[in-house]
């Protein structure tokens, strides 16, 4: 018997998420929602930018029409880290709610899904932080009813149990993901996302196609060691027959509208596709789990210096993690296609791409190419190159992307240090 042979593999999968609330004008109902959630006292959380934004105005309002009592905390931070984290955990703590509501992008979202596990199970904030980075203890039991009303069309944290930081001590992103601390619903309107400046509706957008590309690609569930215990099966479970159909109409629908959104913001359908794309997305990956490309991702958000994208108001340098993502999605493809050349140029056909006559041999740069364009008709920047980083800078790159073992050790085809350091250096320019 080989070393092979004696690993034991899983065997099943499972299939959450939240309960959707789609249409344009649905967030004057969450009032409606949290009430009917049994909650009294709420937590809204969001971002600065967003704190006279019409989605906050509107459910603030819609809360106090049914007598719900209504804290706002405007400070998510935009890409959240454990510094931000501490602050709002410090508020949700002292704050005594029964019930939390995110408003904004992934950031929001994931600070309200924060404020509710650690308020409710108090804890160092390592203790549930994914292993190897934190203790990886799974999430004790149930928490607070959660709403989260997402205003970009990208992240899909409405449907997820997983919140992303930054670990400011080791430059990287790393998260908490249980599926308790998923949303009880997510209250998708497509007049939240009217406002977004271009180049964040794009990178927002890559993020939804990076999150249904990855998924639909990622190692197969039954291609995974069993868990320990059935607690510990991760809720990132790999590529899966319901994940697939879920990521393989986010794929249609985003490479379909993401060029019209960004160049037509008054593109009343095709906004209205996008955030529903992302919502499908989300269910795709919040179960099957992403691969490579996020987790090359992390470093490249987390290093930032000096970046900062064109009509981005922000106190920090940032690059926006669908920008992170997208940069190095064409190199990961490139080397994932041989594990299985089909699925990619599946991919590439959902693209819109006509792969009758395509080599399979082809297949990584066929779906590469496919998300180049898309970039450059988007006005993504070429490359990590355009946004601050050098060969210098690849061994740190390299370094940030190896604990990443919640979402690395999907990828189907296993990547080593001497891999990722060919993979960015091919991702330093695009075209
Ligand atoms: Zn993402």
């Amino acid at each position: 018997m080989t070393e092979q042979d004696k690993i034991k593999y899983e065997t099943a999968f499972t299939m959450a998420t939240s309960s959707i609330k789609y249409g344009p004008g649905v967030t004057r109902e969450v009032g409606y929602d949290m009430k009917k959630l049994g909650s009294s006292r709420v937590m809204v959380v969001t971002d600065p930018n967003l704190s006279d934004s019409e989605p906050v105005t509107v459910s603030l309002q819609a809360l106090r029409e049914v007598n719900i009592e209504t804290v706002l905390f405007d400070r998510a931070r935009v890409e959240p880290t454990d510094t931000s984290f501490k602050e709002v955990i410090k508020f949700a703590s002292s704050g005594n709610f029964d019930g939390f509501i995110g408003i904004g992008g992934g950031s929001s979202m994931d600070t309200a899904k924060i404020a509710n596990l650690f308020s409710t199970y108090p804890a160092e904030l390592l203790t549930y932080v994914n292993a190897p980075i934190g203790k990886g203890q799974p999430v004790p039991g149930p928490l607070k009813p959660m709403i989260a009303i997402p205003t970009t069309a990208g992240t899909g944290s409405e449907t997820t149990g997983v919140a992303i930081f930054d670990l400011e001590a080791m430059h990287a992103k790393t998260g908490i993901a249980h599926r308790t601390l998923r949303p009880i619903m997510g209250i998708i309107d497509p007049n939240n996302t009217r406002t977004v400046p271009k180049i964040i509706s794009a990178s927002c957008g890559f993020d939804v196609l990076c999150h249904a590309l990855e998924s639909v690609t990622a190692l197969p569930y039954h291609k995974r060691p069993a868990p320990e215990s059935l607690d510990m099966r991760p809720a990132y479970q790999g590529a899966n027959p319901i994940s697939h159909l879920w990521a393989s109409k986010a794929i249609e629908m985003t490479s379909e509208n993401i060029v019209k959104v960004v160049q037509d913001p008054s593109d009343e359908k095709a906004r209205a596709e996008m955030i529903l794309a992302a919502t499908f997305a989300g269910i795709g990956f919040g179960n099957a789990g992403v691969h490579l490309v996020h987790g090359m991702s992390y470093p490249v958000s987390g290093m930032v210096r000096e970046y900062m994208p064109e009509g981005v108001k922000s106190e920090h340098p940032i690059i926006p993690h669908g920008m992170c993502v997208v940069l190095v999605s064409p190199a990961v493809f490139r080397f994932t296609a041989q594990t299985n050349p089909e699925l990619h140029l599946y991919a590439a056909k959902l693209m819109g791409v006509d792969v009758s006559s395509a080599d399979k041999k082809d297949a990584g740069e066929i779906l590469a190419t496919e998300i180049i364009k898309l970039m450059r008709a988007t006005g993504m920047p070429n490359g990590i190159s355009a946004v601050g980083y050098g060969s210098n800078d690849i061994e740190e790159l390299v370094q940030g992307t190896l604990p990443q073992h919640r979402v690395t050790k999907l990828s189907p085809r296993p990547a080593n240090a001497e891999d990722l350091r060919k993979l960015f250096a091919e991702s330093m320019t695009l075209w």
